[in-house]
């Protein structure tokens, strides 16, 4: 069995950075969306595609050595986060496969997906592991609501965020003609699934396949950072020199050598998107939001509140009506003069002081009848 691939990466329209990472090729296939604030999301992804490709090369990985790799990775993200403040709660996504004799071997752990196409049945061989996934799986959600949930980036399972993973682990066979993708959700998430399966079995050059399908991503909005891996298994078997397939990480290192040897004609490499996120900064973000609303409101309730209460005080030696708080914190005065009585403090009678002093709350009523009083002698 043959397998030629292809691989592409792009920040998105949206996003400033890009926190995706993937491996290809060597027998090994990944791609990783990294969340956490700042740049934390992308030091989990690449976090992550560096434990799989410290694995042996191709032909020596079995799926065992696979998921140790995934547990390997997940202690290192959460020690990472816990030795920096400035990566405390990042994680990732992982969805990666190895070769196998009869397919692929697949570690899953987050809301990438992996596709499988096979004579034009096209089915998702991954299931999400997020809120609005399970929230479907319990009927409580169609999947077209799902597509379209406000909470669809909140995701129930990621490497780095617990001391322990528990990856999905299955593996699927593979026949001479299938595709196989591998994408974050900036790619499910923006493009239409049938969509996705008709670009996946247009052509045979898996290099152009993964290029086509970034490129509705980014027609359709480009939100979020996307990346896909494609494999086509070879429908023949002919010499391995040259095929057309033979793709290397479309950014960032060669990580590994050829290993057509082994039948998987493709190099390895080991990429992050052309720039600079996913969205690990999309909960952050969604928080932020939240607490920003939270915040507006009770300015807005305070204001209003702030504007119908009065006190009495003292300005520059004379009684003074003041509409708002008796507060100043940082020298901000919540406070304006209503009226400054011509009676001067000095001259008030002791329980006329401490009603001064007092700084009670009145309404503004109350407050012009005292500071009137002062001045009639009452
Ligand atoms: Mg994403």
């Amino acid at each position: 069995m043959r397998l030629l691939s292809g691989a592409s990466s792009h920040v998105g329209l949206v996003r400033r950075q890009n926190e995706d990472s993937f491996v290809v090729g060597g027998g090994i296939f990944a791609v990783c969306d990294g969340m956490g604030g700042a740049r934390a999301g992308e030091v989990a992804s690449e976090a992550a595609c560096r434990a799989l490709i410290r694995l042996p090369e191709a032909g020596a990985v079995d799926p065992k050595s696979l998921e140790r790799a995934v547990h390997e990775a997940n202690a290192d993200i959460v020690a990472k986060s816990r030795q920096d403040r400035g990566l405390h709660g990042m994680g990732t996504t992982m969805t990666a496969a190895v070769v196998t004799p009869a397919g692929l071997a697949f570690v899953h752990v987050g809301d990438s997906r992996a596709y499988h196409l096979r004579d034009g049945a096209f089915t998702q061989v991954t299931d999400d592991h997020s809120l609005v996934a399970e929230m479907v799986r319990r009927g409580q959600l169609t999947p077209a609501q799902a597509a379209v949930h406000p909470h669809r980036s909140i995701i129930t399972r990621a490497l780095g965020t617990e001391d322990a993973v528990e990856p999905d682990v299955f593996e699927i066979p593979l026949n001479p003609g299938d595709r196989v993708l591998f994408c974050s959700d900036g790619l499910s998430g923006m493009v239409p699934q049938d969509q996705i399966g008709r670009l996946l079995g247009q052509g045979d050059d898996p290099q152009a396949i993964a290029d086509s399908l970034v490129e509705a991503a980014l027609e359709n909005g480009g939100e979020d950072n996307v990346t896909v891996v494609v494999i086509v298994v070879a429908s023949d078997d002919p010499p391995l020199e040259g095929p057309p397939g033979d793709a290397t990480a479309a950014f960032g290192p060669v990580r590994r050598h050829p290993v057509a040897e082994n039948g998987t004609g493709a190099k390895a490499g080991f990429g992050r998107g052309n720039m600079l996120s996913r969205f690990g900064s999309r909960r952050v973000l969604v928080v932020a939001g939240v607490v920003m609303a939270l915040l507006v409101v009770a300015l807005v309730v305070f204001a209003v509140f702030n504007s119908t209460v009065y006190f009495v005080g003292t300005s520059a030696g004379s009684v003074v009506l003041f509409r708002g708080m008796p507060v100043a914190p940082l020298g901000v005065e919540f406070y304006s003069s209503v009226e400054v009585s011509p009676t001067r403090y000095e001259t008030l009678l002791p329980y006329q002081r401490t009603r001064v002093d007092a700084h009670e709350l009145i309404t503004k009523d109350e407050g012009i009848r005292f500071v009137r009083s002062l001045g009639s002698g009452q």
